[in-house]
């Protein structure tokens, strides 16, 4: 693969790179997405950066919206109000010789673990974001899995109580009920512990999943038993996709990700009781995304080759 320009679009800049041969990001540029501005202009702004990059073989963009699969048309792009743009046929007006994909930003930034983070050199990766929902996505050999509708999978939403707690997406009992840092932080909010309270007081009102584990080092019976039933829950979770996807590599990014071994040492020593004949099959490591930010411009960069364009 020779340079392309990986485009990671928020709803308040577009974080764009130069990504080389060796899938590492070259050159960078912050170009603001004021979301008051018509849908035209910010593209063309888009377009204006990506040419000051230089030539390139390939722009990949990974957008925080539903897609219509293959079409390079946004359905909805809630940040920035967009309903139903032709995203590719505008950026193309621009940008004639240079080859367009486009992806959900979740998926590309599985790309680019897949492809230059933690999921490196396995043949298959399953990677779970766990940040206000629950996202995820499957690495196929070399390709993003998009299943037969095209729209990707959604691991976020197994269901792991039938019957459970309400959903975003108005199911009940999904993994994202219970394993988002959204259903974390209403746990570890509705506890009468005193000194979950007190860090949370101290954090000038806000809960987190790191005020969890602190309080679990200082042996917080409340917080252990909030800290148990999450991990409980997510294992029951992964083990039930592991058991489905055989992945090779399981990838865990986003905020609660950060926790490092208080995370994932206890979350791997649940696994045998979660994985179908885990003691002859055994199960993949279970390890933290490693790219940071940059997975989203990489990933983007690296579409071509994901999307098997
Ligand atoms: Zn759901």
């Amino acid at each position: 693969m020779s340079r392309r320009v990986g485009v990671d679009l928020g709803g308040t800049t577009a974080k764009l790179g130069l990504v080389n041969e060796q899938n590492e990001i070259e050159k960078r540029l912050v170009i603001p997405t004021d979301r008051t501005l018509p849908f035209e202009e910010i593209i063309a702004r888009l377009a204006d950066g990506i040419k000051s990059l230089g030539p390139v073989e390939s722009v990949g963009f990974g957008v925080p919206s539903c897609l219509k699969p293959g079409s390079g048309i946004i359905i909805y792009a809630n940040n920035f109000g967009w309903k139903n743009k032709d995203l590719r046929g505008e950026l193309q007006k621009h940008l004639k010789d240079t080859a367009v994909y486009i992806a959900n930003d979740a998926d590309c930034a599985a790309v680019g673990e897949y492809f230059h983070g933690a999921g490196r050199g396995y043949e298959s990766m399953l990677m779970l974001t766990l940040g206000t929902g629950v996202g995820g996505s499957f690495m196929f050999g070399g390709r993003l899995f998009l299943g037969g509708n095209g729209s990707g999978i959604e691991p976020g939403h197994i269901i792991v109580r039938e019957g459970g707690e309400e959903c975003t997406c108005g199911l009940r009992g999904c993994l994202e009920a219970y394993c988002s840092a959204t259903a974390l932080i209403r746990e570890i909010t509705s506890s009468a512990s005193p000194l979950l309270a007190r860090l949370i007081r101290e954090n000038g009102g806000k809960a987190n999943a790191r005020i969890l584990f602190d309080a679990v080092e200082a042996g917080d019976e409340d917080a252990q038993n909030i800290l148990d039933r999450y991990l409980r829950t997510l294992a029951a979770g992964i083990g039930s996709l592991v058991t489905v996807m055989r992945p090779h590599i399981i990838v865990i990014g986003g905020g609660i990700s950060q926790a490092g071994d208080r995370l994932f040492k206890p979350l791997s020593a649940l696994m045998p009781s979660a994985v179908f004949s885990y003691d002859v099959i055994g199960c993949a490591d279970i390890v933290p995304a490693a790219l940071g930010n940059d997975a989203g411009i990489i990933g983007a960069a690296c579409l071509k080759d994901a999307l098997g364009a």
